[in-house]
């Protein structure tokens, strides 16, 4: 099935002219369809939202009350103008979607961010065929492979165990949507007391109130004594580092989640104590397998590595092509309204 330009890059971001809605746009627009709530795919302005269900709650907090939002569940199809657009999990953070897009059976896939390892804090991803599949490129290099996520939980528990017992505070640093809630979920709650940042907690209590199962927490604003700090975990968002924000846990020892902290060096960049390598992208072998799985007969790729992921799909028989959106990284950096001063 020959590209017919059902969906193209524009100005604005990546358009569907016969159904007049863009999807993630970065300028506003008259509809946008969204894959999912980080910062790089949900921005503001837009006349109207088409958002997943099980993200709808998340979707709230970035864009106000005031945001036109009209929600689609998992697999539900509705048609504009006559072409058909459902969502598919995509398995990167609560309610975050691949958008299918159809008309007069040729079939598209904007996989948006997505990763194929479990995550108890959302739906699995799910492998749509496509005539054109648009993946990200985020760890497309052969260097990046996750280790099993149970492994990577068993060593912030250390972490935070050791930490208690020398008496520090154990301050780990992670995407506020998204990384934090799926690191609360999956390490020893029994360890002690976790505390969170304000845009941390914000967004946890969006996941709560969609139904995903997090420990207690309480927001450091409202600690008065800090004492109540001693031995515990301080979830916080990586734009936290080096603020005065610190300075209320007295000794503390700092952690960062990420899929950067494969890289040597990465760790002392981020001058952080230890480094988790934790990431809701897929890696190398995740990309795989998802791009084989689409059957597309075209890979568009995006964000990330790019020449690189296109070079490689190409000298394996597969026809890649560079797309170059305006997605940014989540797993570095945190230019994010939530995690306003205001907020701390
Ligand atoms: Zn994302
Ligand atoms: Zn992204």
């Amino acid at each position: 099935m020959k590209n017919s330009g059902l969906v193209k890059l524009t100005r604005k971001g990546l358009y569907c002219e016969r159904g007049d809605f863009y999807i993630d746009p970065w300028l506003p627009v008259r509809k946008a369809v969204l894959t999912h709530a980080h910062a790089d795919h949900t921005y503001r302005g837009n006349q109207d939202y088409l958002v997943p269900r099980e993200g709808e709650l998340l979707s709230r907090v970035r864009l106000g009350e005031e945001a036109r939002i009209s929600t689609q569940k998992y697999g539900e199809v509705t048609d504009i103008d006559g072409v058909k657009v459902s969502f598919h999990p995509a398995g990167h953070v609560l309610g975050s979607a691949q958008v299918r897009v159809e008309y007069k059976g040729e079939i598209w896939v904007i996989s948006g961010d997505y990763k194929l390892m479990p995550d108890a804090t959302c739906a699995p991803f799910e492998s749509v065929k496509c005539h054109h599949f648009i993946t990200e490129a985020t760890f497309g290099l052969p260097i990046y492979r996750w280790q099993p996520t149970e492994f990577i939980f068993e060593e912030i528990n250390q972490w935070w165990r050791r930490n208690q017992e020398k008496e520090k505070v154990s301050v780990l640093f992670a995407y506020s949507l998204g990384k934090s809630q799926r690191v609360m979920n999956g390490i020893d709650r029994s360890i002690g007391k976790i505390f969170t940042h304000g845009a941390v907690e914000r967004l946890t209590e969006a996941y709560r109130e969609s139904g995903v199962d997090l420990p207690q927490t309480k927001y450091v604003g409202a600690i008065e004594n800090k004492k109540d700090f001693a031995g515990s975990l301080i979830v916080a968002p990586p734009s936290a580092h080096g603020s005065t924000w610190l300075r209320k846990f007295g000794v503390y020892s700092t952690g960062f989640a990420s899929g950067w902290m494969i890289v040597r060096g990465a760790r002392r960049q981020k001058a952080v104590d230890r480094g988790f390598v934790l990431s809701d992208h897929a890696d190398w072998t995740e990309l795989q397998t998802a791009i084989r799985g689409s059957e597309a007969e075209t890979v568009y790729v995006t964000h990330g590595f790019i020449p690189e992921l296109v070079r490689w799909l190409n000298e394996q028989g597969i026809n890649a092509v560079p797309l170059k959106t305006q997605y940014g990284d989540d797993e570095e950096s945190e230019t994010d309204v939530l995690t306003d001063q205001r907020l701390e």
